[in-house]
């Protein structure tokens, strides 16, 4: 078995530690990479990359851990300048993913901030375009997810949260970076399954994922008159941090992703070539489209 080699042909239920493995330790929003337990894939040791992203200038939002740091990894090893947003408490994380993108080669900066605060979107945008000239590539990647499983307790404050995280910052985010959007650019929104088969406890979560879908295919019907691609990716069950600091509940964490046909997690480097694919000319004739990467509890 070559675990961590994406391209030796293996069995794909057992590339990585089954749904048997015990998940049970938790930490607090928002989690940390350098804390998870055990540790995801990124693809630090075996993404390879071969130019499909030559130059490109990438935003990415919580490109520090998890989807977004395998995301940012591989688009690095493809050629683009990177930035990448996160929350401050978040820093060290960052750090690591800079020193790999840094390794590859690129130009790669960090963007501390809230992403819950329209200005704070606007200055993102602002900065991104100071230090890289363009963007090219937008992911809106960063997202809030804590698990409720009653009614009564899921508080107004944090379904506003997870929706101004998860949907409005990336209305402000797509709506700042247009202007400094040229033809042939993308946009890859990060949406999951729990957009189409929503899990009790993840009310708030699942229905700003219904948005993000919906929000994506309007969204590429409204930019096709400026040449600009816009797409989703829709993840099953990933191992990351957001899972381990509220995403699930500690005891749900046991055997987490072992539901799914494949019968184990997905690792974050799984992920990595669907928001390639999206980004580089090679999907010139898909938009308003999603992406599953479910482990096989596939899309409508
Ligand atoms: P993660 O915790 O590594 O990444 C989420 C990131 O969101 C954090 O690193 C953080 O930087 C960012 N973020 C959250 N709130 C923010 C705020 N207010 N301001 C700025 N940044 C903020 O976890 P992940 O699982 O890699 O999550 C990435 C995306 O994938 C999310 O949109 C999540 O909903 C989605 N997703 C994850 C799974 C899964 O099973 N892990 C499944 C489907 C979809
Ligand atoms: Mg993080």
């Amino acid at each position: 078995m070559n675990a961590r080699n994406q391209y030796a042909m293996q069995d794909p239920r057992k590339q990585y530690a089954t749904g048997d493995t015990h998940y049970d330790k938790s930490q607090p929003d928002p989690g940390l990479d350098t804390k998870l337990s055990p540790q995801a894939d990124h693809g630090e040791d075996s993404y390879q990359g071969s130019g499909r992203l030559q130059g490109r200038k990438a935003l990415i939002t919580g490109g520090d851990s998890g989807i977004g740091r395998a995301v940012a990894i591989a688009f690095a090893r493809e050629g683009a300048d990177v930035v990448i947003s996160y929350l401050p408490s978040e820093q060290p994380d960052a750090e690591t993913t800079l020193q790999q993108l840094k390794k590859a080669g690129v130009n790669a900066y960090g963007v501390p901030g809230d992403i819950a605060d329209e200005a704070f979107c606007k200055a993102l945008v602002a900065q991104t375009i100071s230090k890289l000239g363009s963007i090219d590539i937008l992911v809106n990647n960063a997202g809030k997810q804590q698990f409720v499983a009653d009614l009564a307790d899921l508080s107004t404050k944090q379904f506003t949260q997870t929706f101004t995280t998860n949907v409005f910052a990336m209305f402000w985010l797509c709506k700042a970076a247009l202007t400094h959007m040229p033809a042939g650019a993308s946009i890859i929104n990060t949406t999951s399954i729990q957009s189409y088969q929503p899990s009790a406890g993840l009310l708030d979560y699942a229905s700003t994922k219904g948005a993000i879908t919906s929000f994506t295919k309007a969204l590429a019907k409204m930019l096709i008159d400026k040449g600009i691609r816009v797409n989703a990716v829709a993840p099953g069950p990933i191992w990351t941090p957001l899972q381990q600091s509220g995403g699930q509940p500690p005891e749900k964490l046991d055997n987490f992703g072992k539901h799914v046909p494949l019968g184990r997690p997905g690792q974050p480097a799984e992920l990595a070539p669907a928001y390639v694919y999206l980004a580089s000319q090679e999907s010139s004739y898909v938009t308003a489209e999603v992406i599953g990467v479910t482990g096989g509890e596939h899309l409508p």
